[in-house]
């Protein structure tokens, strides 16, 4: 039997946990679908990563009214993926803030990318009417870091280096040790790599353990709330990466053709892997990327809701 394309048969609604990790740190969490970090500060709030329509972004802040009355001035984007940002204009912010090269992909490929996300994983985007015309545009750009103060809370957005995109950014509570990573870390999640950066990821998950989270909110999972945890997060992430990389790298060296490899890693990693949420979902397009890297593409080809099509049917047709 054939799979369905990427996860248009992945219909069953997630529950939603709405988690303290401090006075100033809340986790919406769904069991594997994309999280949002929120941060209350003494007279605003901060929200790390949209949700993928406004209707669902509604829900986020229904859960924030529940805490605070406090008004939602900046809304911060992780990544530039459509199923992270295409919320944003629920929130009413003053400021949505990404980094240059969040920014720069959104300009190159964002409406590619839009079309492609929603074509992959409907459910994702429930309500995807309530989704303006256009693109989610950042009102701040920066480069490598800035420094935000809600009243006497510090909030640094950092790029600590590329992985999951070119932009990724993360934002760090430094007075608490809290980190909210977007897809550089996920738990129980299989990171999608279709856009990613092999060779940094690892590196870059050293720059998060060199901080020292006592908590961390990923991209997908559950809230990691002790040191613990997130060292697990941290190197459920990275050997995934790193596994998926060494399986691609060898077929390549061997001359073997993508749907070899693909299988071949697909084999591999199942064993270990193939339990965590969207597994069957992100392969194809990881181990696509994985030998782009490996071989001719140092930068991510742009994925359009055609080329995942041919790519779907020449591995899993
Ligand atoms: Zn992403």
């Amino acid at each position: 039997m054939t799979k369905a394309f990427a996860s248009q048969a992945d219909l069953i609604e997630k529950k939603v946990s709405f988690d303290k990790l401090s006075d100033n740190a809340y986790a919406y969490t769904a069991e594997g679908d994309p999280n949002t970090g929120i941060i209350v500060g003494d007279d605003a709030v901060l929200v790390v990563d949209t949700q993928a329509t406004p209707v669902m972004a509604g829900d986020v802040i229904r859960r924030i009214r529940e805490v605070t009355d406090k008004p939602i001035k900046f809304v911060v984007l992780s990544h530039y993926h459509a199923v992270r940002v295409l919320g944003a204009s629920a929130y009413g912010a003053q400021q949505v803030i990404a980094s240059e090269d969040t920014y720069k992909l959104i300009v190159e490929r964002g409406e590619q990318d839009k079309a492609s996300e929603i074509g992959r994983f409907p459910r994702l985007f429930n309500a995807v009417e309530s989704v303006p015309p256009g693109m989610t545009w950042p009102t701040i750009t920066f480069t490598g870091k800035m420094t935000l103060w809600l009243g006497k809370l510090e909030v640094q957005l950092l790029q600590l280096g590329r992985g999951h995109t070119k932009g990724d950014t993360v934002a760090w509570l430094p007075q608490q040790k809290i980190l909210f990573s977007g897809d550089l870390v996920e738990f129980d999640a299989t990171p999608y790599a279709g856009d990613a950066y092999f060779e940094d990821w690892p590196r870059t998950l050293d720059n998060i353990a060199a901080l020292e989270p006592v908590a961390l909110v990923p991209g997908r999972g559950a809230a990691l709330r002790t040191p613990e945890m997130v060292r697990g997060g941290l190197a459920g992430t990275r050997s995934f990466v790193s596994d998926l990389y060494a399986s691609v790298k060898a077929g390549a060296a061997a001359g073997k053709e993508l749907r070899a490899i693909y299988k071949e890693a697909h084999a591999a990693l199942k064993p270990k892997y193939g339990h965590w949420v969207i597994f069957d979902h992100c392969m194809p397009f990881d181990v696509t990327r994985a030998l782009d890297e490996a071989t001719q593409y140092p930068d991510p080809r742009i994925w359009t809701a055609e080329r995942d099509r041919q790519m779907w049917k020449a591995l899993e047709g």
